[in-house]
This record gives structure tokens, sequence and C-alpha cells, in this order.
């Protein structure tokens, strides 16, 4: 499952793709024929990220909504487009390149009233300039659930998976097994804080890397693997060297150190 860093660098790489002219929209798999046909030749105004979904708004008031759920994926291409490879579910072409969608858990026609309507139940998103951040803040101060599950739970704040989670938590020093109505304000603020530092350094770079470049001694880019995160997936904790434990949070494995999380 992408992470919201992902979803908005695939916005932006649309976007500049696409935008701003006609479009050809194609369903070369056939599952989506009708929702290209009603798609293609219209102008694309523009591709907007939200959490994990992506809304294309075209010309005449379409707006075509994109989930990738775990195995969605975008292939794209620069220049006229190959042939089709496997299972294409949309093809969007314009005049410099083209973008294709395969395997996504939503690819329809929404329309407004169905972007506001997903919105609407879309906590804020930190990587958002609109994002309310008292909001989420107000929400995790609420709940009753750990705050590793809160986090995952995009209604609260969207964009965060199992990944950015564990690290964020860490980072603030948080067990993710608290309760989040337990956490006070300046421990929700700061949660807040770190979810968009880290989901916008992982716009930048393409990946997630949440360790320090201090702490490594490497800059982000030249992060190997096994030295890009603290906790996530780790057995040992790469700022201690203590055992990482990996209770089940959210019905997911989390990660955590119990010496630098309390
Ligand atoms: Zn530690």
């Amino acid at each position: 499952m992408p992470e919201g860093h992902s979803v908005h660098r695939a916005a932006r790489r649309q976007h500049a793709l696409l935008a701003g002219r006609p479009v050809a929209a194609g369903s070369p798999q056939g599952r989506f024929a009708d929702g290209a046909a009603a798609l293609d030749g219209r102008v694309l105004e523009g591709v907007e990220a939200a959490g994990k979904h992506l809304f294309y708004r075209f010309d005449r008031g379409e707006v075509l909504h994109v989930h990738l759920g775990l195995f969605g994926r975008f292939r794209y291409h620069d220049g006229p487009p190959p042939e089709p490879r496997g299972a294409v579910r949309l093809r969007l072409t314009g005049d410099e390149g083209a973008v294709d969608l395969s395997g996504p858990t939503a690819c329809d026609l929404i329309g407004e009233d169905g972007r506001e309507a997903i919105m609407a139940r879309l906590g804020p998103d930190p990587l958002r300039s609109d994002a309310d951040p008292g909001r989420a803040i107000d929400a995790l101060a609420r709940r009753r659930l750990p705050i590793g599950a809160a986090l995952l739970d995009q209604s609260i704040i969207a964009g965060l998976g199992n990944v950015y989670r564990a690290e964020v938590l860490f980072v603030c020093g948080i067990d993710p097994a608290r309760e989040s109505r337990s956490l006070d304000r300046p421990e929700l603020e700061g949660v807040w804080d770190e979810s968009r530092r880290m989901l916008r350094e992982g716009v930048r770079l393409g990946r997630i890397v949440t360790v320090s470049a201090a702490e490594r001694g490497t800059p982000p880019s030249r992060a190997r693997r096994g030295e890009r995160t603290y906790v996530y997936r780790r057995s040992t904790c790469f700022r201690c060297g203590g055992p990482v434990e990996r209770p089940v949070i959210g019905a997911r494995p989390c990660y955590r150190c119990p010496a630098c999380q309390t």
C-alpha cells in the first residue's frame, strides 16, 4: 500500500504531464471502457491528491477517482506510448506522454458530489496546504484506541500508512500502544508536525527515509537499505541498538523500541 507521499508525487507528475490540454483516454483491459469513453478528448484541468486518493478534474465537470489500494500502480511513458502491457485499466495520453493505471482498488467517475463525499470522510492530509491540524488533533484527543491504530485511520489523518505511523511515533518517543486520548496537547501537536515533516521529506526524496542525516552520517539520498528507518522492519533500534518489538496494533504489525518509546 503506497503511503501519502507517493500518491502526492503521482498527482504532481501526472498534472505536469497531462493537465491543461485534451487527453486521449482508453481502457485497454476493458473494465473501464465506458468511463474512458466519457473522458476521451476532454481537457484535464488538474490532478489532486488527498491522503491516498487521487482526483482528476475534467472540463465538463467530470471527476475521476483513483485509489491504488494494495496492488495498483502507475507506469509512465515519455512520448508516444507502446502497446499496453498487462491489465491496463486506464491509459491517459497527452501530447508529451502517457500514464497507464493497472490494478487499482478504485477507478470511477464520481462527479463533484462524489469527490466531496470522499473528502468529508477523510481527515486532514498533512501534505495539503488546506489541512486543518486542529481537526486531527481534536480527533486524536478523543479516541480510545491505541495511538498506533489511530494514525492508520484515514478519517483522523489522511496519508499515513504502516511505515510512517511506526516512525512518527518513534521520533516522538511515544509507545504506539498508548491510548490516543492519553496523549497531551504538545504530544499530539508533535505527532502532527512530525507526520507532516516526514511526508514532505518522502515527497522530496521519492521514498521513505526517516533516520536523520546526522544520526546516519550520510545524506538521505545515499541512505542504504537497513539504515532508512529507526524501527520499521528492523530487529534492533537504529538509535539505541536495543531489540525492536512488533506488537499487532490496528490489525497490522507495528514496530517499537521499548527503550526509546514510553
Ligand atoms: Zn531505541
